[in-house]
């Protein structure tokens, strides 16, 4: 048993800074000394309304709330349970914090990211974070098949990058993208952002994001990487700048990562024929969608949850692209600051993109 300091969520909006007691790793598992973990979308709706956070007993996990919270992270492997094969004292991981079953159809054909079993009855999700404790904690216990060694020289600030990557990497695989494609993203937070990046790694010609935030489209600017922008707020519409931007039809493929019923529909209108639409964000409302704007020009609707079998891609992408991924940190914040400089600088300032919190080492 080893003392931690913990951000720990008791339900919502009432997040506590706590010692806790991390017990020494199960056989099956590694423990981390935690070093970054990236708040996203997803912990602001879990903090705000409890979205997504067991509140009954977790079929897999068996935990519910109070949890730790914090599905982003990477750090160093501190202790080694008996049974783990390859990891030694020191190595630097970044976690995938996904949690299934492992005997679903869907987890024995791959796709665990799908797993039937990893949904509560509450509908809590099933990443750690949600239904088992996370990262925002100096000591996790993690499954060792879910702990992937990062290159020894690259920061671990750019390894809790890997999960909202791997979001990224898992649409653009679902995607069938070729090179040449012309690329529309809807959305310019993080995951807009790293869909956009890569596309742009994976051969794609135009790549062109949407936002209603002048703030987060310079983010997508500053990248430095082609990518053109087209702001909603200057009442650009969507279906004629990329007629301007590509002289073409429409795009090949489009990415809704805004969540937005209204961005989904100027997507759908933006496909040329045969196009395909990737839907990665998830609504909070039920949009409505027109599929005979779809059927008329022999579109797909695609989806795209989670991530299963990523993270050793997504690791060598960011290693070799060190400084683009850079540009997404915005912010670095403390542990104790989770709450007022992290998740409400997120929701009021369109300028930060992913902000990371340091935990801090003993
Ligand atoms: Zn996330
Ligand atoms: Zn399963």
């Amino acid at each position: 048993m080893s003392a931690s300091i913990a951000q720990v969520l008791y339900g919502p909006k009432d997040m506590r800074l706590e010692k806790v007691d991390i017990p020494d790793p199960g056989e099956d598992q590694v423990q981390i000394s935690v070093y970054f973990n990236g708040i996203c979308g997803s912990d602001i709706h879990e903090y705000l309304d409890g979205m997504d956070l067991a509140t009954v007993e977790h079929p897999i996990t068996h935990e519910k709330a109070p949890l730790i919270s914090g599905h982003e992270f990477a750090g160093k492997v501190k202790k080694i349970g008996a049974l783990v094969k390859g990891f030694k004292v020191g190595d630097q991981v970044a976690i995938e914090p996904i949690i299934a079953c492992g005997y679903c159809s869907a987890c024995r054909s791959g796709n665990y990211n799908l797993c039937e079993n990893s949904i509560g009855e509450d509908n809590a999700a099933g990443f750690l974070g949600f239904s088992a404790n996370g990262g925002l904690s100096q000591l996790c216990n993690v499954s060792y098949i879910y702990a992937h060694k990062l290159p020894d020289d690259l920061p671990l600030s750019l390894g809790a990058l890997c999960e909202p990557t791997a979001v990224a990497a898992q649409a653009i695989f679902n995607s069938r993208i070729h090179a040449g494609d012309d690329v529309l993203i809807s959305g310019a937070g993080p995951i807009g952002l790293l869909t956009a990046i890569l596309a742009k790694i994976s051969g794609a010609h135009d790549v062109m994001i949407s936002d209603v935030s002048t703030s987060r489209l310079q983010i997508a600017e500053k990248l430095d990487i082609g990518i053109q922008t087209i702001d909603l707020s200057k009442k650009e519409s969507v279906r004629e700048e990329i007629k301007k931007l590509t002289d073409r039809q429409g795009t090949d493929i489009a990415f809704e990562c805004s969540g937005n019923g209204s961005a989904l529909d100027a997507d759908i209108d933006a496909l040329k024929f045969n196009g395909k639409l990737v839907q990665i964000a998830l609504f909070s409302q039920p949009p409505l969608v027109d599929v005979r704007k779809l059927l008329k020009k022999g579109g797909s609707l695609l989806t795209s949850y989670g991530y299963a079998n990523m993270f050793d891609k997504v690791i060598k992408i960011i290693d070799n692209n060190r400084s683009t991924f850079e540009k997404i940190i915005t912010k670095t914040i403390p542990l104790e600051e989770v709450v007022s400089s992290g998740i409400d600088l997120l929701i009021s300032d369109k300028k930060q993109a992913k902000i990371l919190v340091k935990i801090p080492q003993d």
